[in-house]
């Protein structure tokens, strides 16, 4: 679901999400399931909420920024969310590949 949505983020929103990705922003998850994740995107005193749902074959994804309400476009908070999530997943299977060795 996430590489999906990945795909669709234009690149210039791409990039701003990976230069947020390097200059620290925070993505705090609240909901995370394998149809639904939703949290806050925090960095420097702003805050946005982004909802990634997977309905059906689509994947619809919401944010509260200007870029994504007035433009209905995939904004670069949406594409941090989904960065981080996939970040998140690949560092859980990558602890529990270690635990496996050490077992
Ligand atoms: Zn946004």
């Amino acid at each position: 679901m996430l590489h999906r949505l990945l795909s669709r983020v234009e690149a210039g929103r791409f990039g701003r999400a990976l230069a947020g990705l390097q200059a620290g922003w925070q993505w705090e998850c609240e909901v995370r399931r394998a149809d639904r994740v939703e949290g806050l995107v925090l960095y420097g005193g702003k805050r946005y909420r982004v909802a990634i749902e997977q309905r059906g074959a689509r994947c619809v994804a919401r944010c509260g920024c200007d870029d994504a309400v007035a433009r209905g476009v995939l904004c670069k908070h949406i594409a941090f969310a989904a960065m981080a999530e996939l970040a998140a997943a690949a560092a859980a299977r990558s602890a529990h590949r270690q635990l496996e060795e050490l077992g």
